[in-house]
């Protein structure tokens, strides 16, 4: 290990390691199967790039995107390290001298897609080389647990078996729930002992989640106006949605660039670089933006519109404050996207597991919303880690009262009771507000107890509060597609007089009381 700290000082000029990275070089060293799970920006390329430089052979690392792999192969350039890729916009006739150099030993590492590697002729023309290393990036691409199936990385397991040098393989990812590191391991053939899962807490982030009552273009401009002269990425979930904030903003004289894959390669780089070097200080981006930015002293990140789920949620998100400076991440929670991006997935040609799973994925970032507990602690748990409340997230400081909803919750319990828990949240919250909707008719749901038993609340306001009390445990989704709800044992221990709920939401004054006024 004396050689890897000498390494990351004279080849990378670094003076110590982060988190996780000493652990992962020396198990990679000594011959171990490795996961590395890390946060963005906490430097998974070095776990790989320092074994590469002190292993007699050659590393493989397989990686998913193009434009990440050139991005790598540059910056390792810059720090005098020898590298190439290869991928489908390699030319035919420049494969085999990249092969030749890697056999001469002038280099070290070789990037490829996991299809090249997957390619019979390919491996045979890798047994030439003696391969120490495999380091497979973005390996959640390998679970359909995962929020980036990727097909190609299911062979990788095969692929790598038949490597005549018997290399060692380095999974790494941001973004593993227990599950997608158990599937990683099992498809890799790493040991859970030898999973090395760093610290996914972001002490400085102060996180927020807001349900904005009136129009996001103007809660973003205000926002806007009480972050001046501070780098910020904005992101909406449309091509369209993007240009439309970025064109408002404009408007009112924020300077802010819009950017999606819509807009051509010489443009996005252009606007790239302005933010990288401070000349905009604000993008309006579609989830394009960010894969390969380093820039460190970005304040705030906010979502427009919120994630599909929280994997890249926290991705997008933690591009915020990396220089470790008190920064912000403000999702903007509509229900109405969440409706969006449902019927997303129910288009989707994907199968019906890997559907039921975006499905899932979808009612966490829900559940995000509607907590009232600490975010940073409900991000961290959902990677199946643990913390503290961070003390400065939107709910750690939450001032508003607390207010006893023991009634509303037993009222609604009692509806989806009623209801035999065959229904979804929009029938529930029809029947406890007294709906005269036609399907309310058809099920004789007038006839019902419950019905009409919160004729205080508007609809939305009873779709809010089952959110709550599904995000809280009170009640559960089940099924994915159209979810239905259900009760739990927590549930039934408030209609049985033997819990109370308790929330932080002021229920607005009565509908009745202020047609009076
Ligand atoms: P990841 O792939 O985990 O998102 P990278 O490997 O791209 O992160 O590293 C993020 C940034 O951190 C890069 O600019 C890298 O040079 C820098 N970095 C990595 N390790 C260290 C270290 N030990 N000390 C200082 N900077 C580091
Ligand atoms: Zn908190």
């Amino acid at each position: 290990m004396n050689n890897a700290q000498s390494v990351l000082k004279t080849v990378f000029g670094f003076d110590e390691f982060r988190p996780g990275q000493r652990e992962v070089i020396s198990a990679v060293l000594s011959g171990r199967n490795t996961l590395a799970v890390m946060p963005t920006g906490g430097g998974k390329s070095l776990c790989y790039q320092i074994p590469a430089l002190l292993n007699p052979g050659v590393t493989i690392v397989v990686s998913p995107l193009i434009s990440l792999m050139k991005d790598q192969v540059d910056a390792l350039h810059q720090n005098g390290i020898e590298a190439a890729a290869i991928n489908s916009t390699t030319p035919r006739d420049e494969v085999n001298p990249i092969l030749r150099q890697a056999y001469e030993g002038k280099l070290k590492l070789i990037y490829v897609t996991p299809e090249r590697l997957n390619m019979d002729y390919f491996r045979y023309q890798l047994n030439y080389l003696n391969i120490n290393l495999v380091a497979v990036d973005e390996a959640h691409c390998i679970s359909q647990w995962g929020h980036d199936f990727r097909p190609a990385y299911r062979q990788l397991r095969t692929a790598i078996a038949g490597l005549k040098s018997r290399p060692v393989t380095l999974a790494l990812t941001a973004t593993a729930t227990p599950r997608v590191q158990q599937d990683i391991g099992q498809q890799l053939a790493i040991e859970p002992n030898d999973f090395i899962v760093t610290n996914f807490t972001r002490p400085n982030i102060s996180f927020k989640v807001v349900q904005p009552q009136s129009d996001t273009k103007r809660y973003i401009a205000e926002y806007l106006k009480n972050h001046q002269d501070e780098a910020g990425i904005i992101y909406a979930n449309t091509r369209k949605g993007v240009e439309a904030l970025a064109e408002y903003l404009n408007d009112r004289g924020f300077n802010v660039e819009p950017y999606h894959a819509g807009m051509d390669n010489q443009t996005r780089a252009r606007i790239q670089d302005d933010f990288q070097f401070d000349r905009i200080p604000v993008i309006v981006a579609t989830n394009a933006f960010g894969m390969g930015i380093d820039k460190s002293n970005v304040r705030f990140v906010v979502h427009a519109a919120s994630a599909q789920n929280m994997e890249s949620y926290y991705q997008e998100a933690g591009r915020a404050g990396r220089d470790g400076l008190p920064s912000e991440a403000v999702m903007l929670f509509h229900a109405g996207d969440m409706q969006q991006y449902r019927r997303f997935i129910e288009m989707s040609e994907a199968d019906e597991e890997y559907r039921d799973v975006q499905y899932q994925k979808l009612q966490a970032v829900i559940d995000y919303a509607n907590t009232p507990r600490c975010l940073q602690q409900e991000i961290v748990e959902y990677f199946g880690q643990h913390c503290d409340p961070c003390g400065h997230c939107s709910n750690c400081l939450d001032q508003r009262k607390l207010i006893d909803v023991t009634r509303e919750t037993k009222l609604i319990i009692t509806a989806v009771n009623e209801l035999h828990s065959r229904f979804g949240k929009g029938v529930i919250a029809q029947v406890v507000t007294g709906s005269q909707s036609e399907r309310i008719r058809q099920l004789q749901a007038d006839k019902l107890s419950s019905y009409n038993s919160l004729n205080n609340l508007s609809k939305q306001q009873a779709v809010s509060l089952i959110d709550y009390l599904c995000a809280t445990g009170y009640l559960e989704l089940r099924g994915s597609q159209y979810p239905v709800v259900g009760i739990t044992k927590r549930g039934w221990n408030v209609l049985n007089g033997h819990e109370n709920v308790q929330r932080r939401q002021e229920i607005k004054p009565d509908r009745k009381a202020t047609q009076i006024e």
